[in-house]
This record gives structure tokens, sequence and C-alpha cells, in this order.
């Protein structure tokens, strides 16, 4: 079949410069995929691109084997695309259940908010309070209510932008978990953007590694890597 994301040739030139050089980059079905580099490397451009925020010079982007064509940003959600970024869309004041819900209701039916609500964080245990305002969380809880609001949208690629700098271990460790479920059947795979060596050992099948634009390596870390 079809990998679950496949960029071919992707070049973008800022100014003259390219900030992304012929790069190949290809997802499996429930694979988790590491993507490493410095600062500058690259990173955010070829996953700009993918959410159709920055348009590639050539190349050719798929996802489940269709192009992904993109003229709004909304337009990545709609494709089956999800982002998970630095800084957290969640709104501080409102619950758990309703900031997941805001997601909810512009996918279902009125009646149907609730269940599925309920189905999605249940599914990847998250506890979805109705009285805990998101503020009060941890930035660890946070993460990974973030995540659940994406999941809302059955998206067949997660993309996590370096998801685990402001968190302690034991929430890195419970995000990691979480993303093995999320990616457990194949119906969704997971891009984990990072600078950490170490971190994307322990979590990543395999890991694209990009420098001054090109893809300098890719690897399988280890036989027995996925966070349990
Ligand atoms: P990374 O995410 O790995 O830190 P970036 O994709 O942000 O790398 O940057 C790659 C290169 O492209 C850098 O030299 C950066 O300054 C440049 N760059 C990225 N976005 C833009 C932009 N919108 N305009 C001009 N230069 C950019
Ligand atoms: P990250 O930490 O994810 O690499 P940055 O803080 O480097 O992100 O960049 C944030 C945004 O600014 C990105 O969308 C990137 O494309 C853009 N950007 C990066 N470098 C430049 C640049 N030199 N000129 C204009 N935009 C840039």
């Amino acid at each position: 079949g079809h990998p679950m994301l496949r960029m071919a040739g992707v070049t973008k030139y800022f100014n003259g410069r390219a900030a992304c050089d012929d790069v190949d980059l290809s997802v499996a079905a429930g694979e988790i995929h590491g993507l490493l580099g410095q600062n500058g490397a690259g990173k955010s451009t070829l996953m700009n691109i993918l959410l159709g925020l920055v348009r590639p010079d050539r190349g050719v982007v798929e996802v489940a084997g269709r192009p992904v064509t993109i003229r709004d940003p909304n337009d990545a959600r709609a494709q089956g695309i999800g982002m998970v970024h630095q800084h957290y869309s969640l709104i501080p004041t409102l619950s758990v259940w309703e900031n997941i819900a805001i997601t909810a209701k512009g996918r279902v039916r009125p009646d149907r908010i609730t269940a599925l609500v309920e189905q999605t964080s249940a599914r990847y245990g998250l506890e979805v309070s109705a009285s805990k305002r998101v503020g009060d969380l941890t930035v660890g809880e946070q993460q990974r209510v973030e995540v659940v609001k994406c999941l809302i949208d059955q998206p067949k690629l997660l993309v996590l932008d370096e998801p685990t700098a402001v968190l302690t271990e034991r929430e890195s460790h419970a995000l990691f978990s979480m993303l093995g479920q999320v990616v457990d059947g194949g119906a969704c795979s997971v891009i984990l953007i990072s600078h950490n060596l170490a971190e994307i050992r322990s979590v990543a099948h395999r890991t694209t590694i990009m420098r001054d634009g090109r893809v300098v390596s890719q690897v399988v870390p280890s036989e027995t890597s996925v966070a349990a």
C-alpha cells in the first residue's frame, strides 16, 4: 500500500538560499517518525510545506497516496493532517472538556459531541474534567489535552513540534506512551520534531536527520524502541 506520507524532491528557497533542498521523507502507516536537526536545519519549513503554510518551489507531497492540495491552513486538518504546536492552542480559562468539545463541534452533530469527546478521551486514557480549567493543569497534562483535541479529527498524520521541550522526564514518558496508542492499529502516523537524539531514539521507529536543508541520514535507532 501507500505510505501514510510521501514527500519527494521537496525544495524551498528563501532569498536564494535553500531552506529545504531536494528532501525525501516517507512515513509508513502506524510509524512514529523522528525529524531531527539543529535550529535552521529546515524542519519547520518542511512541516510548514506539509501543512500548506509554505508553498514549495519543487516537490511532491502525498498523504495516503493522495496529493495534498492546500489553499488554506484549515485544509490541512480536513485532509487528515493534525499539528500539535510548541505553543498550545488551548484556552486556559475553559475546562478540559470544553477545550476538546470546541473541535468536536466542528465535526459532528450537537447531540454527538459528548459521545465523541468521551470516546476519544477514553481511548487515549485522558481524564476529561468538566470542572478543571486547562490553565490549572501542568504543561504535560496540557500537552496531552492538545493531542486528544487533534485526535478528534481522526488525522492520518499527527505532527508534534518539540513537544517535550518544557516537559519533565515523567511527563515526556506519559506523552510518548500516548503516542504509542495513537499509532497502534496503523490508522495514524506520527512525526516527532526534535533536536534531542537520545529522546528520539527512545520513541521513534525511524528518524530522518536534516542539516542545512538536506536529509543527511535516515536511521532505525533500535529494534525495541517503542515506548510501552
Ligand atoms: P528549523 O525548523 O530546523 O529550525 P527552519 O525551517 O525554521 O529550520 O529554517 C531553515 C532555514 O530557512 C533557516 O536558515 C531559516 O532562517 C530560513 N527560513 C525559514 N523560514 C523562512 C522565511 N519565512 N523567510 C526567510 N527565511 C526563512
Ligand atoms: P522553530 O523553533 O520551530 O524552528 P523558528 O522560531 O525558527 O521556529 O521560526 C518560526 C517561524 O518563523 C517559522 O514558521 C519559520 O518558517 C519562520 N522563520 C524562520 N526563520 C525565518 C527568517 N529568517 N525569516 C523569516 N521567517 C523565518
